[in-house]
């Protein structure tokens, strides 16, 4: 992407690109696939942690899972988004639920998190559901460790490869998209050579791509469609509808696989 006013077209795309962005997303109730059993199930496979445990969520967004983890550990939970509509939606819908005192809400980025003044050696769980990518894998699991406290846990989700030889089409859309994706065997090498023991992986059910996510933002992708037939603009719709199909066609050549592990040493 160039800078503002390097080249007018690009920066059509790019304005066509946020607004269409907010419209799509905002008020959702999450940003990506997932749901309040896969969380519990990650968190169950977690293993035993202290009482009111002291959790960093990475990547909150609206919060669905800050609010599913709060329920289900009564712990305190210090929730970090870039973007700050996502986190007023998750302290109303905290307030709404009674977990306003379970969750300390922080505006920053996951890749520089310093200037928060978190607790470094202090957190007994650190998650992150379909956020970690925004880094990278293996910058997330390097640069994050420095906050869990000795014995700590970490439960990320990651979208991977699940077959060796996926279809051209989802390669290519992926390349695109996210040069960096592994192949879910790939990720977990990973984990250990980063000093963590894997302790459970699993794949995030399909359903959980569309329920209260890629079937809203389909609904929402119909009304904006209508609503320009500018190019940039209609331009950006046909890349969402390349997403929207790909993410109907490939979901067994590759998926979101959860990835929970502890530090090894
Ligand atoms: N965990 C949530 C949101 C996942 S979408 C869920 O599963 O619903 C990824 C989130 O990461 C978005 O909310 C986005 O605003 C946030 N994000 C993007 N870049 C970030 C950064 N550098 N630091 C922190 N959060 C970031």
């Amino acid at each position: 992407m160039g800078e503002i006013g390097d080249d007018p077209a690009q920066d059509a795309m790019n304005a066509a690109n946020a607004a269409i962005f907010w419209r799509l997303h905002e008020g959702l109730p999450k940003q990506g696939p997932g749901s309040d059993l896969t969380t519990v199930r990650a968190l169950r496979s977690a293993g035993t942690l202290p009482e009111c445990p002291r959790i960093l969520d990475l990547g909150c967004g609206p919060g669905r899972q800050t609010m599913a983890l709060a329920k289900a550990t009564g712990g305190q939970i210090s929730a970090v988004d870039l973007l700050p509509p996502f986190l007023k939606q998750l302290e109303t819908s905290a307030a709404e639920r009674g977990l306003s005192d379970q969750i300390e809400i922080h505006t920053g980025n996951m890749g520089d998190l310093g200037p928060l003044g978190l607790d470094e050696g202090s957190y007994d769980l650190i998650w992150s559901e379909g956020a970690i990518y925004i880094i990278g894998f293996d910058r997330g699991l390097s640069d994050w460790r420095r906050y869990l406290a000795p014995g700590g846990r970490v439960a990320v989700s990651e979208v991977a490869w699940l077959v060796d030889t996926p279809p051209d089409r989802m390669r290519a859309f992926w390349e695109g998209h996210y040069p960096g994706m592994r192949s879910q065997a790939e990720n977990a090498a990973a984990i250990e050579s980063a000093g963590y023991r894997l302790l459970d992986e699993f794949v995030v059910p399909d359903n959980e791509w569309w329920d209260d996510y890629y079937t809203l933002v389909e609904a929402r992708l119909e009304v904006l469609r209508g609503e320009r037939d500018d190019a940039p603009w209609q331009a950006v719709i046909a890349a969402h509808d390349e997403e929207l199909s790909v993410v109907r066609e490939g979901l067994h050549s590759f998926g979101y696989v959860f990835y929970i592990m502890e530090a090894s040493d």
